[in-house]
This record gives structure tokens, sequence and C-alpha cells, in this order.
């Protein structure tokens, strides 16, 4: 998709701190961290938000979660983190690629 930044981000014509990728996923670090650990996971499909998801999603969705948890627990945050996924203008979504947050502190 043109002019999307996390399409650019995916595509390597901007970088990113790079954490994960595969042919589904690809999961970078938030450029402003919220908390000591913040990253994103967003789907190689551009899809703009939630309000676009439909059932053939399902699995992409799931893999997703499993994938935020895993990573989650590697970067040490294995006391627990919040997930935040902004949907839409009302949403306070600001980039319009769907993506999941993950971010905590280790403590
Ligand atoms: P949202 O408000 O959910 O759309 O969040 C967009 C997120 O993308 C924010 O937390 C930004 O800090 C983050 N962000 C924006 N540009 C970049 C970038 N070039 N690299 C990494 N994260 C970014
Ligand atoms: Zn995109």
């Amino acid at each position: 998709m043109e002019n999307c930044l996390f399409c650019k981000i995916i595509d390597k014509q901007i970088p990113s701190k790079l954490i994960y990728e595969d042919a589904d996923i690809f999961v970078f670090h938030d450029i402003n961290p919220a908390a000591e650990v913040h990253f994103l996971l967003i789907p190689k499909e551009h899809i703009e938000s939630m309000l676009e998801l439909t059932d053939k999603h399902q699995e992409l969705m799931g893999k997703m979660m499993v994938k935020a948890n895993k990573l989650a627990i590697e970067h040490g945050l294995t006391k627990g983190y919040k997930t935040q996924v902004n949907t839409g203008k009302n949403g306070g979504q600001e980039v319009f690629h769907l993506h999941i947050h993950v971010f905590g502190n280790r403590g």
C-alpha cells in the first residue's frame, strides 16, 4: 500500500528496530516508547484497522497474539505487560495499518 508508513517499514524503505519477522508478521520497537519495553506487531498484509477484520483473519490475529506473548516474555516482561489496539479515528489510531502495542516494565 502506497503512502502507508508501516508498509514502508515492512519493505525496509524506512528503517526500524526489527524484533521478529516471518511470512505474515513484522515486529519492531515503537519509536516513542511508553515504557521500558514497547514494541508493535503488524500484519504484512495491509489491513487498515480492526474495523476491516473478517473471518479470514482469525488465524492471523491468533498468531499475532501468541507471538506477542512469546516476544514479551523474551523481552523480560515475565510479570506481565499491557496490550493495546487503537482502532479507527474514534479509537485514537494514528497510523492506519493495524498494529498491536505491547508495552511494560521489567521490574
Ligand atoms: P497508534 O496511535 O496506535 O496508531 O500508534 C502508532 C504508534 O506508532 C505510536 O506509538 C508511534 O510512536 C509509533 N510509530 C510512529 N512512527 C513510527 C516509526 N517510524 N517507527 C516505529 N514506531 C513508530
Ligand atoms: Zn500498510
